[in-house]
């Protein structure tokens, strides 16, 4: 029964990760996301219920659309295949706001909700920042909303507290901000991200978040480096978005942030 109950949340997870690819297309471009229902961006022909099974119809319609023939993206089954992985894994997995008292993973179902919301985001996140360079505002918005909605109705030890998640709203969004306007490494999407995201995880866990981020791009932007070496570009300006290295960060700490913090504290032991 155990394993009903995973595969039942991981079906569900697929029409949750269908609802991702339309918000990924259509919040860059500030489309509304209710209406109209889902449509072909070729020909803009309604798609019917029949063909807008995840995973199954991108099978069954040879990765194109029945009508005009344009091929669908990969990114489509791939990105429904993530929503079904969040919904069944964070209940198995998660520990967001990791707390030593609580063992990790199936917590309760309530505090899973909020985890599989939070993961969700930095999801999208990391896919619309990575392709168009924008961190819509109704995600930043909505993590900074579930940080509070935390803080005021989780048990203490369940939710970062008050304190942590306003002194979070700031340490690291400051930095940012600082940042942007001397030397521009960061834009003011990332500033109102890291509000959102201090707001979720508490200065605490946001250090964690991060050094993991930090980490992240600073791997990438090395190898890059090297990349134009090789390819003798000595004048190649690296610029790297940071926000999906953020959201990848945000995603990670989800699952490791407290056995990061305890592996890193038995050094000052
Ligand atoms: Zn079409």
């Amino acid at each position: 029964m155990e394993a009903l109950k995973y595969v039942v949340l991981f079906v569900f997870g697929l029409a949750f990760g269908s609802f991702f690819n339309v918000l990924i297309y259509r919040l860059p471009r500030d489309l509304s996301v209710v209406s109209p229902g889902s449509y072909c961006p070729h020909c803009k022909k309604h798609i019917r219920w029949y063909d807008n099974i995840p995973l199954l119809s991108y099978v069954i319609l040879r990765a194109k659309c029945r009508y005009c023939g344009a091929p669908i993206s990969i990114r489509y089954p791939l990105v429904e295949l993530v929503g079904g992985l969040i919904l069944a894994g964070i209940p198995f997995l998660g520990s967001l706001w990791g707390d030593t008292n609580v063992p990790v993973g199936r917590v309760n179902p309530i505090h899973d909700a909020f985890a599989i919301a939070v993961v969700s985001i930095f999801f999208l996140v990391l896919v619309i920042d990575f392709e168009h360079q924008i961190i819509p505002d109704q995600l930043s918005v909505a993590l900074f909303a579930i940080g509070w909605l935390g803080v005021l109705f989780l048990r203490p030890g369940f939710s970062p507290g008050w304190l942590s998640s306003l002194i979070g709203m700031f340490a690291l969004s400051i930095f940012f901000l600082i940042f942007a306007m001397a030397i521009g490494g960061f834009g003011i999407g990332d500033v109102k991200l890291a509000v959102g995201m201090g707001a979720v995880y508490g200065w605490q866990q946001l250090i964690v978040v991060a050094m993991l981020s930090f980490v992240a791009g600073g791997i990438v932007a090395a190898i890059y480096a090297v990349y134009l070496l090789f390819r003798r570009k000595y004048r190649t300006r690296i610029q790297i978005p940071f926000g999906p290295y953020l959201a990848l960060g945000a995603i990670v700490s989800v699952f490791f942030a407290q056995r990061i913090m305890d592996w890193y504290l038995a050094f000052f032991k």
